[in-house]
């Protein structure tokens, strides 16, 4: 019998070492050029892994092959950060200008490629393959995409796949699991709102961009109130607004964008055609024209249920029922969905709350470093029970 709690707490300190390696040195997505030097430089320390490096720009992938014919599981790490200037005040604190860790993704790494290191020394236990995915800019525009048209979820072929992420939400030390959709599906658009500019005290000889857009940014807003289905919750957000220079110029130009969120495939995928007719509507009632762009973001995040019944198995083992959450859904959008559309998914939740805790993407986000080990002992006990040598 593998005494997983014991060789998991051997690790702390690597795995407190590596997180604050990488909190040092945040990077935009696509531009994670020291930090997947780093995580590759780790991974090719362990020598049971073949390692892939340049995937998809940054991404990095390292394989264990144990020899015994099986099923392949992906264990996948983000490896980007955010803009944002970090005030955590802490040693390890980003030395980039305005780049920060501040959702965690320094953590997500630090948790697979521990991981990586034990179970490359259980492989006599194990039989098929893990792969240990890296990918670039989850956060924005995806990097799971691009790394899975290189092909890394073939060769060997990804049966199942699973992922963690920190979260505040959740107390410290708990896990947090859910059957079908966690995430939402998240897409973007553009608006750009064209009428004729002129004088401020002569509106008459002009089509008012600015106003027509507000009433625009008006009627967006009627759309998940009056058009969609309320048993199924969904997210318009204007979130910019560009129009004018002079207080007494009526501008020609306004520029809307904004971000669409929902849990329902259908309503993602018809978006556009909802929209559309909202802004073509008001436009054409005040005699401006518009160019609207719809960018397809993410799609919605779907947990599949025998994972989750095999993941909580693994947990109750390692935390106890008592320590598992089942977290409310999040509008947060998470491209890791590409990867559970091709194989069994699933994606869970490391509680690192605490009374007066900052939130993920705020500039005084953090956690306490010893919680990383128990996210490691579940990937690696149920690396253990999906693949142990038996099954
Ligand atoms: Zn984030
Ligand atoms: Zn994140």
């Amino acid at each position: 019998m593998i005494d997983i709690h014991h060789i998991v707490k051997e690790t702390k300190e690597l795995a407190i070492s590596l997180r604050q390696a990488l909190h040092k040195i945040p990077e935009k997505g696509f531009s994670e050029i020291k930090t997947s030097r780093f995580v590759a430089d780790h991974l090719k320390t362990i020598p049971e892994l073949e390692v892939t490096t340049g995937i998809a720009e940054t991404g990095v992938l390292g394989l264990l092959k144990t020899g015994r014919p099986g099923k392949t599981l992906i264990i996948r790490a983000d490896m980007d950060a955010l803009p944002i200037k970090e005030e955590t005040g802490l040693a390890c604190a980003s030395t980039h200008d305005n780049m920060m860790h501040a959702c965690g993704h320094d953590a997500n790494m630090t948790m697979v490629l521990v991981t990586a290191g034990i179970l490359a020394k259980l492989k006599d236990s194990l039989s098929g393959n893990i792969k240990f995915m890296f990918q670039p800019a989850e956060e924005f525009p995806g990097g799971a995409k691009p790394m899975i048209e290189a092909g890394i979820l073939e060769n060997p072929h990804v049966d199942y796949s699973v992922a963690c992420h920190l979260w505040p939400s959740l107390p410290a030390g708990t896990l947090g699991l859910k059957s079908g959709i966690l995430m939402s599906a998240a897409s973007l658009f553009d608006i750009e709102i064209t009428g004729k500019g002129g004088h401020g005290a002569m509106p008459h000889m002009c089509v008012d961009a600015l106003d027509t857009a507000g009433q625009v940014v008006n009627a967006l807003q009627r759309v998940v109130s009056r058009k969609l289905n309320p048993m199924s919750p969904s997210v318009v957000t204007v979130g910019s607004f560009h129009s004018g220079t002079a207080p007494n110029a009526i501008p020609e130009k306004a520029l809307l964008s904004g971000t669409t969120r929902t849990f329902d495939r259908h309503i993602w995928n018809s978006y556009a055609e909802i929209l559309e007719p909202v802004i073509q509507g008001v436009c054409q009632s005040m005699g401006a024209s518009y160019d609207f762009k719809f960018m397809p973001g993410y799609p919605p995040l779907e947990n599949n249920p025998d994972m989750v019944e095999k993941l909580k198995s693994s947990m109750i083992k390692v935390v106890g029922e008592e320590w598992i959450r089942e977290p409310e859904s999040t509008m947060g959008g998470e491209d890791m969905a590409y990867v559970f559309e091709r194989s069994k998914g699933c994606y869970f939740f490391l509680g690192t709350g605490f009374e007066g805790c900052a939130p993920l993407h705020n500039s005084k986000f953090n956690f306490d470093e010893s919680l990383l080990l128990i996210g490691v002992e579940t990937f690696v006990q149920f690396a253990l029970d999906l693949l142990g040598k038996n099954k």
